[in-house]
């Protein structure tokens, strides 16, 4: 009986992990909250919204707003970036 709380546990702390690195949050934080909180840890981090990874994003060079990095053209002004 032991053991299936062990593999149960394991497998929420690696669904708790996976969901954590979706998100952009500290994959062990997580993992150790949900050893601590089981199934109510993952609530919160189901919850969350995706953490934005600042490397994504540049400033336009014309008119200063936020782009993604990979644009080619603004979104807000149409400059060739
Ligand atoms: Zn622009």
């Amino acid at each position: 009986m032991d053991g299936w709380v062990v593999i149960g546990s394991f497998i929420l702390m690696c669904g708790a992990g996976f969901l954590a690195n979706y998100k952009n949050r500290r994959i062990w934080l997580w993992m150790v909250l949900t050893f601590l909180f089981g199934f109510f840890a993952l609530i919160p981090l189901a919850v969350m919204k995706k953490v934005r990874d600042e490397a994504d994003f540049k400033k336009c060079s014309a008119c200063g707003e936020e782009i993604l990095a990979v644009a080619k053209v603004c979104k807000h002004c149409g400059t060739a970036q």
